[in-house]
């Protein structure tokens, strides 16, 4: 047993590396996967963008990089062991839990997921270009920069619908252009965006192309009408891509129950469905997917684990 270690974290956002900042403190040690490539960045969702405004203790607000840099020193500095590889493979049918990365296991009596959410993209290299310069995934998070604007949102689900009501608090024009010729939001939330006097619609179009790299700003969207081919532009001044995330959580398919888009079920906090593995961040909540909640989320998950560890193993 000498080699098995008290805790792994897998996964580097604000989750993840909360969770460290409190086992480390709380002398266990932990092993931190940071990830490479598998469901983002080291770091995760905030190296996407640039100002964050809402995270509390930054009055001035922070860039997500830097925020990020910040919470990666707070946990090294209790002691965290960092490794940037991506977990490849788990196995939590017996105890110790088996974690693979770049090909070696390692063996842990608790582990905590933290591996996040991908926010869906269009994937036009326009939009890699702009991210954080006018286009974005979230519009809790970035509406307010929209101040008298005019934005395009693209995508016609609920969450389309939603963050698009939600922009015209900030926003002088919100445009929701959508691929199919009606929303697939549910009647109640199509209702309150028709009722919306800020809110227009283009229907049957995608977006090829989002300008102006450039100027590294947004200064408009190339739409193409997907029944005639034909192109057109529509000037904007920010871009919300509406379409969905992916919880990172492929890796634990039928390892842990997950509910049916994918999220990580927990149940007492932060517990899963395996005693001794704990959940948080985005990977497991589909409706804050905010830093604070995640940070908070991964908090929950470190006190939970250290009892864990104390019940079992003391
Ligand atoms: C464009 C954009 C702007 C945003 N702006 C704000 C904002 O201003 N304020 C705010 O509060 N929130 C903002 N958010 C939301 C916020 O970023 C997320 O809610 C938060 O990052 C979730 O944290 P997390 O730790 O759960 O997951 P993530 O940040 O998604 O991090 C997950 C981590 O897990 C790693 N990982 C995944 N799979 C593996 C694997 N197999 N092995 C090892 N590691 C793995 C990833 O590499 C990543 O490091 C924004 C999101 C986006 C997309």
């Amino acid at each position: 047993m000498a080699d098995v270690r008290n805790l792994i974290i897998i996964g580097s956002g604000p989750a993840g590396f909360t969770a460290a900042i409190y086992a480390s403190r709380a002398n266990l040690a932990p092993l931190l996967f940071e990830g490479l490539t598998k469901g983002g960045q080291p770091g995760g969702q905030l190296m996407l963008t640039t100002d964050v405004e809402n995270y509390p203790g930054f009055p001035d607000g922070i860039l997500g990089p830097e925020l990020m840099e910040l919470f990666r020193k707070q946990a090294a500095r209790f002691g965290t062991e960092l490794v940037r590889e991506d977990v490849t493979e788990v196995d939590f049918s017996k105890r110790p839990f088996r974690v693979t990365a770049a090909g070696k296991d390692y063996e842990a009596k608790a582990v905590i997921l933290a591996t996040g959410a991908s926010a869906n993209w269009i994937n036009i290299p326009s939009e890699k270009v702009l991210q954080g310069h006018g286009v974005s995934a979230c519009a809790t998070c970035d509406g307010f920069f929209f101040k008298g604007k005019e934005v395009v949102v693209v995508g016609g689900g609920d969450s389309a619908v939603e963050e698009g009501t939600f922009l015209t608090k900030f926003a002088a024009r919100v445009t929701i252009v959508h691929r199919r010729d009606a929303l697939r939001a549910s009647k109640i939330m199509q209702e309150r965006a028709f009722g919306n006097k800020k809110i227009d619609f283009i229907w049957n179009a995608v977006v090829e192309e989002i300008k102006d790299p450039a100027q590294k700003k947004v200064t408009g969207v190339v739409l193409k009408n997907v029944k005639t081919g034909g192109l057109f532009e529509k000037k904007c001044d920010g871009v919300f891509v509406a379409i969905g995330h992916t919880p990172n959580t492929e890796l634990f398919k039928g390892r842990i129950e997950l509910d049916e888009k994918g999220y990580v079920r927990v149940h007492n906090g932060t517990g899963t469905s395996v005693e001794g593995v704990f959940a948080c961040g985005d990977a497991m909540d589909y409706k804050y997917r905010q830093a604070v909640t995640a940070a908070g989320t991964g908090c929950m998950a470190a006190l939970d684990a250290e009892k864990f560890l104390e019940a079992q193993y003391a």
